[in-house]
């Protein structure tokens, strides 16, 4: 890489930090060594963000970080797992020490915040992406699978939906708004609050669970293609955020939060003789979760408002 000599740029700017659990090597040879707890197994999930297509090129390097991480993390919260170690595959057009001070920055808060170390990565140069492996551990009967909803279950979702793609509005100025509420949405969309610690506390009640990265309808719906089932939720059911009702109206609202994608919350089943333990577990952890619906027979994931099938416009899928 450019001035920095690519070694200079590791240590720098992703080396020096606090071994945690488990890292016998990290960073500085040709693999970092690891021992995973025992009676744990290993979850391994990794994302990629392109500049200009996952998040806008000249975004906050220190933004685009920390999204880059919160989004890889999803994954392991959706799965009940403690989060570990991660790697970090980085291309940049060029090395340029305030970019990276801040993507540097960015990465090791929201690192610190999930208790996760960098162990090792790539460096190259090219057109700028960022892709991150992350490393967790869960108990094998504990993992939460996407094949695991019964019939009858009741479906749940953490926190509120819509707000993902109410952001990727805002933040394309598709949409005027006033300061307050651009603030609220920049921090949903680049600082998404991750389901790591309410999924831990919800493993006693929960086997099946999903993070919602594609859209709550079409994430159910893979839930409902891997446990042979259908969902049906209802409209009036879904909690919205306050920002997120006052920024436009009901349909669009919904259609944001049945298809719109990027909320990072995560859908989660519980079977309903567990349902009373679940609301001693929400009281004690203060777990913001809501039933949504509930599994039924069949393999069509619906949402119903009055009564009515709600066919949302497929929204999810555009970037910058
Ligand atoms: P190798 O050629 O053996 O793959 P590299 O020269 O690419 O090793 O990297 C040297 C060391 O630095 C390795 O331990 C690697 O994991 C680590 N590393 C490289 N890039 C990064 C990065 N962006 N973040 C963290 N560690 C990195
Ligand atoms: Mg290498």
């Amino acid at each position: 890489m450019a001035n920095l000599s690519e070694f200079e740029l590791i240590d720098q700017y992703f080396g020096g930090q606090i071994a945690s659990y488990g890292v016998n090597l990290g960073i500085g040879d040709d693999c970092a060594l690891l021992t995973v707890p025992q009676g744990r197994q290993l979850a391994v999930s990794i994302d990629t963000l392109i500049g200009g297509s996952h998040f806008p090129k000249n975004a906050d390097p220190e933004l685009i970080a920390e999204r880059a991480l919160r989004v890889s993390i999803s994954d392991l919260a959706a799965m009940g797992a403690d989060p570990m170690w991660m790697t970090l595959a980085i291309t940049l057009p060029s090395a340029e020490s305030q970019w990276l001070a801040g993507f540097s920055r960015g990465l090791f808060r929201s690192a610190e915040e999930f208790n996760i170390s960098l162990v090792g990565g790539d460096t190259t140069r090219g057109p700028l992406a960022v892709t991150l492996q992350v490393h967790g551990s869960v108990e094998p009967e504990k993992a939460m699978l996407r094949s695991e909803a019964r019939v009858g279950d009741i479906v749940f979702v953490t926190g509120t939906v819509g707000d993902g793609a109410a952001a990727l509005a805002v933040i394309k100025k598709e949409l005027e708004v006033g300061k307050s509420a651009f603030s609220y949405f920049m921090s949903r969309y680049y600082t998404p609050k991750i389901q790591i610690r309410p999924m831990r506390a919800l493993a006693d009640v929960s086997r099946c669970a999903i993070d919602i990265s594609d859209g709550l309808l079409a994430d159910l719906g893979h839930i409902c293609n891997a446990s042979g089932v259908g969902a049906v939720i209802e409209a009036e059911r879904l909690p919205l955020s306050d920002p997120l009702r006052k920024l436009t109206d009901s349909e669009t609202a919904l259609n944001w939060a049945l298809a719109g994608g990027d909320d990072y919350q995560v859908c989660f089943t519980v079977s309903p003789n567990k349902i009373a333990r679940l609301e001693e577990l929400q009281e004690q952890h203060q777990i913001e979760c809501t039933a949504i619906g509930e599994i039924v027979r069949g393999k069509d994931c619906v949402c119903l408002s009055e009564g009515r099938v709600v066919v949302p416009e497929r929204t999810g899928y555009k970037h910058f």
